[in-house]
C-alpha cells in the first residue's frame, strides 16, 4: 500500500475535499493518520471492530491496550457511553473540546475491539478543526491510538508519521506539528473517586478545580513492575522509548553536569556514540558532540513539545547511549516526567 501525505491547512475548498477523502477511507474500514492538538492520532472507525483490528496490527500494538474514541460534538457522547455522571458533564464543560480524555463506561454499539475486552470506553473531542473536520466526514466516532509503532516515541509531526507507517496506513492528513505535543490526560470517571490515570496538559490541580478531590493511579509514580495492574492498561507497557540507552540523571544541577560529563567521557573513550539531552540553561555546560536542548526551564511547554522530537532525533543520529536532565517543572512536569521516565525503562541515576 502506498503511503499519500497531503496538507491540510491553507485553502479551505482544497482542505474540505481532503476531509470528505479522508472520511470515505474510514467509512469503508481504511486507516488514516489525523493530526490532533497532543500528538499525532492512528484514525479509523471505532464502531467497526475490523477497523480496530487493523489498528492494533498497523501499531503492532498488544490488543489488550484499548483505543481512544475521539468525538467532534457532545451531542455524540450519548450514543456511545450507557451514562453520562454529573461530573464528567462538568469537565467536558470547562475542558473539551481539548487535551483531556474521559474514561466512562461504554454502550452496546462501541465493540470489545476497540476498548480493548473492557467494558468501559475512553472519549476524548479535540480542539483542533482538522480533525473534528475529518470526525464528522467519517461519521463521528473515530478509534486513534498514538500513530507511532507501539513502544516508540509518540509522533508529533506528519514526518514522524511516515517514517512509522509507511506502507502500512492510505493517507496521512498533515496539519504540521502539533501544539502540545502530548498525549492526553485520562481521567476515570467509573469509580467512587475519579482517578486520574494518565497525566497530561491538564494537570491534577486542573482537575481538581472542577472535581473536587481525585486519585491517582500508582502506576503514574513511575513505580512499576511486571506484576502491578495500572488502570489504563497502556501504561504497563514499554513506551516512548528511543533505540540507544536512556538514562535520567536527577539531583542539583551542577552535580548532574558533573555526572553526565564523568560519565559521556567514558563513553567517548570507548568510541561509542552518545548525546545529551539538556536545557537552554545548562547546555553549554556538557562536553559532548552531540547536545540536544529540549527548551528553556521557565518554558515548560516548550519543553514538551520538543520532547518526543528529540527522542526520535537519537535514532535519525543512531546513538547508542543518552543522557538527560530531569524536567520536573511545576505545571507540567508530572506529565513530561512521566513519558521520560518510561522512555528511560525507570533507569534513573540520583546524584
Ligand atoms: P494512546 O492511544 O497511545 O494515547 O494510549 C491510550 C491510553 O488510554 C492507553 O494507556 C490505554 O490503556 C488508555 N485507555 C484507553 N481506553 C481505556 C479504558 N477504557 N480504561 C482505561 N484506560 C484506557
Ligand atoms: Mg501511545
Amino acid at each position: 500500500m502506498e503511503t499519500r501525505v497531503v496538507k491540510a491547512y491553507g485553502d479551505e475548498k482544497k482542505d474540505r475535499e481532503l476531509m470528505r477523502e479522508a472520511g470515505e477511507i474510514i467509512k469503508k474500514g481504511g486507516l488514516v493518520a489525523m493530526p490532533t492538538e497532543t500528538v499525532y492520532g492512528l484514525a479509523g472507525d471505532a464502531l467497526n471492530k475490523e477497523s480496530s483490528k487493523k489498528i492494533y496490527a498497523a501499531k503492532g500494538r498488544p490488543s489488550d491496550n484499548p483505543l481512544i474514541v475521539h468525538i467532534a460534538d457532545m451531542e455524540a457522547l450519548p450514543k456511545i457511553v450507557s451514562e453520562i455522571p454529573e461530573k464528567a458533564r462538568a469537565l467536558a464543560e470547562k475542558y473539551w473540546p481539548g487535551p483531556l480524555t474521559m474514561v466512562l463506561k461504554k454502550s452496546e454499539i462501541v465493540p470489545y475491539e476497540t476498548t480493548g475486552g473492557l467494558d468501559t470506553v475512553a472519549v476524548r473531542m479535540p480542539v483542533n478543526n482538522i480533525a473534528r473536520e475529518f470526525i464528522r466526514a467519517a461519521g463521528g466516532y473515530i478509534a486513534a491510538p498514538s500513530a507511532n509503532k507501539s513502544g516508540r516515541p509518540s509522533c508529533t509531526t506528519a514526518e514522524h508519521v511516515l517514517k512509522d507507517m509507511a506502507g502500512e496506513i492510505e493517507l496521512i492528513i498533515d496539519g504540521g506539528a502539533v501544539g502540545i505535543g502530548l498525549e492526553s490526560t485520562i481521567v476515570d470517571l467509573t469509580g467512587e473517586l475519579p482517578c486520574l490515570l494518565r497525566p497530561g496538559y491538564i494537570n491534577p490541580q486542573m482537575l481538581e478545580e472542577i472535581l473536587g478531590k481525585i486519585e491517582i493511579d500508582t502506576s503514574i509514580a513511575g513505580v512499576m513492575d511486571e506484576k502491578a495492574h495500572p488502570k489504563a492498561p497502556g501504561m504497563k507497557y514499554k513506551h516512548y522509548s528511543p533505540k540507544g540507552e536512556l538514562y535520567i540523571i536527577e539531583g542539583p544541577e551542577a552535580a548532574v553536569t558533573a555526572k553526565i560529563n564523568e560519565f559521556v567521557k567514558k563513553h567517548k573513550e570507548k568510541n561509542e556514540k552518545v548525546a545529551v539531552i539538556a536545557s537552554e540553561e545548562t547546555k553549554d555546560s556538557y562536553k559532548c558532540d552531540i547536545i540536544k536542548d529540549v527548551g528553556s526551564r521557565r518554558d515548560e511547554e516548550t519543553i514538551a513539545h520538543n520532547l518526543f522530537a528529540v527522542l526520535r532525533e537519537m535514532d535519525e543520529l543512531e546513538v547508542s547511549t543518552i543522557y538527560t536532565e530531569a524536567f520536573d517543572t511545576p505545571r507540567m512536569g508530572m506529565a513530561i516526567m512521566n513519558r521520560l521516565i518510561r522512555a528511560a525503562g525507570h533507569k534513573i541515576i540520583k546524584v
